[in-house]
């Protein structure tokens, strides 16, 4: 998505060991713009999946999660990572090793929002070794949802996440993928939509 490569050149920072730093327009500085069109990007390619929920996972995968979700006119889903007082339903859990923060988490969705008469389009801002989107995956597969695709924002395409997911045989769309973030560089490589 050029738009989407565009704005990460201008304002992407590579922070060392292969981070980039996308806070003035995606993970907490947020662009509506930028988000609402990479949102109707994943809703024209899942367009005709028959998709009936978007999953994410908060923080920052809400945003696009949410536009797409308008789009495809469902309901949008963001697994919590800290249990709630008011989580005091049936939950779906399973365990994220997070790559930025280097720390396992549970994450969660009540088992109410999803079942097995659902179609899933999991959406996450970043791709690095797979964990959350896997993470997610297991929430699904816990509903006895089927998981129909993976859209993801920005995908570290040096990292293992997609080899982890195309293995088990999920789709996964990238809008922008990076081959590299070497000598504070950012490379490209073609992105699938
Ligand atoms: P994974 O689970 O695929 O290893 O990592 C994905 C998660 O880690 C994303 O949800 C995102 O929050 C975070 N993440 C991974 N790599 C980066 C990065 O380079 N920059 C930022 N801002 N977040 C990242």
């Amino acid at each position: 998505m050029e738009e989407l490569v565009e704005r990460i050149k201008e304002d992407g920072r590579v922070l060392g060991e292969g981070v980039l730093k996308v806070d003035s327009f995606v993970t907490h500085q947020v662009d509506p713009e930028l988000m609402e069109a990479i949102g109707h990007r994943f809703a024209e390619v899942f367009a005709d999946a028959g998709i009936t929920k978007v999953v994410t996972i908060e923080a920052s995968g809400i945003a696009p999660a949410l536009f797409a979700a308008k789009k495809l006119a469902v309901p949008m889903i963001f697994a919590r990572k800290a249990k709630s007082l008011t989580m005091d339903e049936e939950l779906l859990t399973s365990s994220v090793y997070s790559f930025t923060k280097q720390v396992t988490s549970q994450i969660s969705i009540s088992r109410k929002f999803l079942s097995s008469d659902d179609k899933v389009l999991i959406i996450d801002d970043f791709l690095a070794n797979g964990q959350a989107a896997k993470g997610l995956v297991e929430l699904c597969q816990q509903a006895g949802a089927q998981v129909d695709g993976i859209g993801i924002v920005i995908e570290k395409s040096f990292q293992d996440g997609r080899d982890l997911l195309e293995k088990m045989g999920l789709r996964v769309i990238s809008l922008a993928r990076i081959a590299s973030l070497k000598n504070g560089e950012v490379e490209f490589l073609e992105g699938d939509a």
